[in-house]
């Protein structure tokens, strides 16, 4: 048993434009920082191609038709006012869907302990209806109603620390008891929601954390409203939207993380795992556009997921 992490080439080829935050270097930064010595029990997996029938897990087919037909032949085309396709992009926001699955089959057959997903595009902006904020479809709700479709989860849980409210899984699980959404990120930012009182089917628990809060405020987040609502709602299984655009570095967002917080982050949640899921724990990369900030959150989160 061991930490699985899925990669693929195709996720360099989804090309945004020059200067766009989310781009291709930012998992050459991953791959390079998981290179080394210290990863070398890391069980690497090339990811499988997703099966499309799942996106309708989440989101319509009529909406499922109209992202397909916003990808470009060649260049790139505009499909939200920050969110752009390249030829390949189709593939790669499908090869996503299909490692993030894939990682769910995991921890419920118990080939790996826990799995870290390096994709992207990342996917927790994304709405039943609407693409947008880099995002095609919701990877994380996705594979959440997988679990619950093909392994026969109850409670699935999913965790988002990326500084951005995740609208999107939001939206997908707002009248969905049977999923609990919890999110912790900077409020005033794009994309608006994620206010206290956001509550859905009382299965959401916003937490916003003020700009230029970091380390307490957001381990105070966790401890008081995060964690006891996991405990509460006794998940057999947890998925991470796991952005790192709350490290300090980041260019996109004023809250000063380190890596040391999303260290410990990672170990509250691994021991709700443990006491609720038999361990079952999937990590999806979201945000995180500082690559150096990037790489050492990444290391940090990884290095913490495979200490078991
Ligand atoms: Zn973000």
């Amino acid at each position: 048993m061991a930490t699985r992490l899925y990669t693929h080439p195709i996720f360099l080829e989804h090309i945004t434009p020059p200067g766009h935050p989310e781009r291709p270097d930012r998992l050459r930064a991953i791959e390079r920082v998981l290179d080394d010595d210290a990863f070398a029990a890391l069980d690497r997996v090339k990811a499988p191609e997703g099966d499309e029938a799942t996106i309708l897990y989440a989101h319509p087919a009529d909406f499922v038709a109209r992202v397909r037909a916003a990808i470009p032949d060649e260049g790139i085309a505009r499909v939200d006012a920050d969110t752009t396709a390249s030829p390949k992009s189709w593939q790669a926001v499908i090869t996503a869907i299909g490692a993030a699955n894939a990682a769910v089959d995991d921890v419920f057959t118990g080939r790996a302990d826990n799995v870290f997903v390096a994709a992207r595009p990342p996917g927790h902006h994304a709405e039943k209806t609407t693409a947008m904020g880099f995002c095609f479809f919701n990877t994380a709700a996705i594979a959440a109603r997988y679990a619950q479709k093909k392994h026969g989860a109850e409670r699935v849980a999913v965790v988002d620390w990326d500084v951005h409210h995740g609208n999107g899984t939001q939206d997908i699980f707002w009248d969905d008891p049977s999923v609990l959404y919890c999110s912790t990120h900077q409020m005033p930012l794009y994309p608006g929601t994620g206010a206290k009182n956001e509550t859905g089917a009382g299965n959401i628990v916003n937490a916003p954390l003020a700009p230029q809060t970091g380390s307490e405020v957001f381990r105070d987040a966790f401890l008081s409203r995060i964690l006891p609502a996991l405990d509460k709602f006794a998940p057999d299984l947890i998925i991470i939207s796991a952005g790192f655009d709350a490290h300090h570095r980041d260019p996109l967002a004023e809250i000063n993380l380190t890596e040391d917080d999303f260290d410990w982050a990672t170990g509250q949640l691994m021991q709700r795992a443990a006491r609720h899921g038999d361990n079952r724990l999937v990590s999806l990369l979201e945000g995180g556009y500082d690559l150096q900030g990037l790489a050492f959150s990444v290391a940090a989160h990884v290095g913490r997921l495979m200490k078991g």
